[in-house]
């Protein structure tokens, strides 16, 4: 029965995480915000790395899943591989997700290639429910589903595939769909890229690209136990390193200490918060480590506090694993340890004497029984080691 209620909890918490990403993008692209960066990758490694995340997935609905890359695609282009990975991962959920049998086939090809760029498409295409013809007009509209009964059997919100349109028409694209129910779809888009010499930023083959992940140091900064322990185990599954410290001010030992190559930081925390610590690791030690910003509010003044004070990206609480992984190995370039040599004086941090625990509630719930009290806060230190 527990694990039931744990499932369900966990399953309306991935769902609510999904819908928050979800409208934090669309809103980001109301806004005019969506950005796109332009840098050197290498698109192989790109999706390879990025369909070993449908493994596991794909092989638990015993679906197959079909690679198909064209070898005459430029080994490294320029462009947004975040975005093309936000794109063809919506593309390829929806496919899993509307398949229950047969194969999902991701094709990526070059269509055209000049002496500046290459114009390729990708195509991801399965033998799941198909879309109705009278509904595929519609499909990439805000909250659009091809039938009243998908959320209901399928769950989802109708915004994945607007937000791809987003991601695809303001770089230049186009994105089409051929459906036919019961056979199954092919959603295909076409981007271009540009063509360079220069050297994309993980100059390694994908055995070697995946020893890199796995050597990716992280330092996880989060006061709750609870939460370092859900850390500690998405970040072992993922196979990197890690270490926790309880605090900012334990966080800026740790780094004047060893090297790290990404940081993942809680905001409010005792003796020094988030903000406070990533301020002092940008200003006082000048390190340009990668900073996420781990927040249960994810309202907008939070938000802009977080990039104010120098922090690289922020991913909400409860995490998706998903997005955490594919934020950590984006944000992880090349292996750039930052060295620092912080002597004694550097970490001259004031500690603050914080009030942690206010007895208000406590007080008036047990009418300032002492003896109450006591077995109240008794209970609650013995239920919260
Ligand atoms: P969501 O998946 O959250 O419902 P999307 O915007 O990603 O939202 O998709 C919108 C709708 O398009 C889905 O609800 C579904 O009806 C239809 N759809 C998308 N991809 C597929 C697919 N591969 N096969 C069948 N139907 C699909």
């Amino acid at each position: 029965k527990q694990k039931e209620y744990l499932q369900a909890i966990k399953l309306s918490g991935d769902a609510l995480i999904v819908l928050i990403n979800d409208i934090l993008d669309l809103a980001k692209v109301d806004a005019g915000k969506m950005t796109f960066e332009q840098t050197p990758f290498k698109m192989a490694l790109s999706i390879s790395a990025m369909l070993h995340l449908f493994e596991t997935k794909i092989q638990e609905k015993n679906l197959e899943l079909v690679k198909e890359y064209d070898p005459k695609i430029p080994d490294v282009l320029i462009g947004d591989p975040v975005r093309l990975h936000q794109i063809i991962l919506n593309l390829v959920s929806n496919a899993v997700k509307f398949t229950t049998k047969g194969k999902i086939t991701v094709s990526v090809r070059l269509l055209k290639e000049d002496k500046k760029k290459a114009t390729i498409e990708f195509a991801v295409t399965d033998t799941g429910i198909g879309i109705a013809e009278s509904k595929i007009g519609n499909i990439f509209e805000n909250f659009q589903q091809a039938s009243s009964n998908t959320s209901r059997l399928y769950g989802g919100t109708g915004l994945g595939l607007a937000i791809v349109k987003q991601l695809v028409e303001p770089q230049g694209g186009s994105i089409t769909v051929k459906s036919k129910i019961d056979e199954g779809s092919t959603f295909s888009f076409v981007l271009s890229f540009l063509k360079t010499d220069a050297q994309a930023e993980s100059e390694v083959g994908i055995q070697e690209l995946d020893d890199e992940i796995k050597n990716i140091k992280v330092l996880v900064v989060e006061d709750i136990a609870l939460n370092q322990l859900l850390m500690k185990t998405l970040l072992d599954d993922f196979g990197f390193e890690r270490d926790i410290a309880d605090n900012g001010k334990i966080a800026i030992e740790k780094l004047q200490a060893k090297s790290y190559d990404i940081i993942l930081m809680d905001l409010q925390m005792p003796v020094m918060n988030g903000f406070e610590a990533t301020e002092y690791i940008r200003n006082k030690m000048n390190s340009k480590i990668p900073i996420i910003a781990l927040t249960a509010d994810v309202t907008t003044v939070d938000l802009a506090k977080c990039k104010s004070v120098g922090m690289n990206d922020y991913i909400a609480k409860p995490v998706d694993e998903r997005l955490l992984y594919s934020k950590i190995v984006g944000l992880v370039k090349k292996p750039s340890f930052i060295k620092h040599n912080g002597s004694e004086e550097d970490v001259n941090i004031e500690i603050k004497k914080s009030k942690c625990i206010n007895l208000d509630y406590l007080i008036k719930r047990t009418k300032a029984n002492p003896l109450l009290m006591m077995e109240m806060i008794s209970l609650y230190l013995e239920q919260t080691p």
